[in-house]
């Protein structure tokens, strides 16, 4: 398997072929061709198999045409720490470089003014951390109804630091026909039944 083989942008490919990725991980190769015939996906892998580039790159290359406005991110990318949407960030700088694609990083122990002013600009994508997008969304700076790709990471984490409120919560504010990309490294009960609500007949990947 190729990277040329999944359908990505030629934009994308090169910064993939820049960062030094001569092949797919498995995940990759399964879920970036299911993602950009916007299908949902439930992604069962450990960090380490590559599942960041597995979103990242058909997210840039979904969002090549069109523009987001002020406020109103086109893509919500759930990280339950604030080191996993720092490293996310930096996934999306790397790949990103070749592309257009506006990206804010909404995490606590960084000022809300520094925030605001990214998401004023116009953010295409978001990453951030459950309690800090909450906190952006009641306060009336940021809107969610303007998203069409939505990720969750890391959803077994979320529960065991006590988010699931929150991600519901999220849920609740997305438009109805967003796309769903899901992942988790284990399968709890409490996960399973989010999975039962978020997706819709999504492509399992298992790694
Ligand atoms: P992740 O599982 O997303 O945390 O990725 C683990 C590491 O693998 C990161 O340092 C990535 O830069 C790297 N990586 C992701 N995809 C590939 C690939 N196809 N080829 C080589 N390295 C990769």
């Amino acid at each position: 398997m190729n990277f040329d083989q999944l359908g990505l942008s030629p934009k994308v490919l090169d910064a993939v072929r820049a960062a030094g990725y001569t092949e797919p991980t498995p995940i990759q190769a399964k879920a970036i061709p299911a993602a950009l015939e916007r299908r949902d996906v439930l992604g069962l892998a450990q960090t380490g198999s590559g599942k960041t580039a597995a979103f990242t790159l058909p997210i840039l290359t979904l969002l090549q045409k069109g523009r987001s406005r002020a406020r109103m991110p086109r893509a919500l990318i759930l990280e339950p720490t604030r080191e996993l949407a720092v490293q996310v960030h930096e996934a999306f700088s790397t790949l990103g470089k070749n592309s257009k694609t506006t990206v804010a990083l909404l995490i606590g122990g960084v000022s809300f003014e520094q925030q605001d002013r990214l998401l004023d600009r116009g953010a295409d994508v978001v990453i951030a951390t459950p309690g800090r997008l909450l906190d952006h969304v009641e306060n009336g700076k940021l809107m969610l109804h303007g998203v069409e790709l939505f990720v969750v990471d890391e959803a077994d984490r979320m529960l065991d630091m006590g988010f699931i409120p929150d991600i519901e919560k999220i849920y609740k504010l997305l438009p109805i026909t967003r796309q769903t990309l899901f992942f988790s490294a284990t399968m709890p009960a409490e996960i399973q039944r989010l999975t039962s609500t978020f997706l819709h007949m999504p492509e399992t990947v298992e790694v």
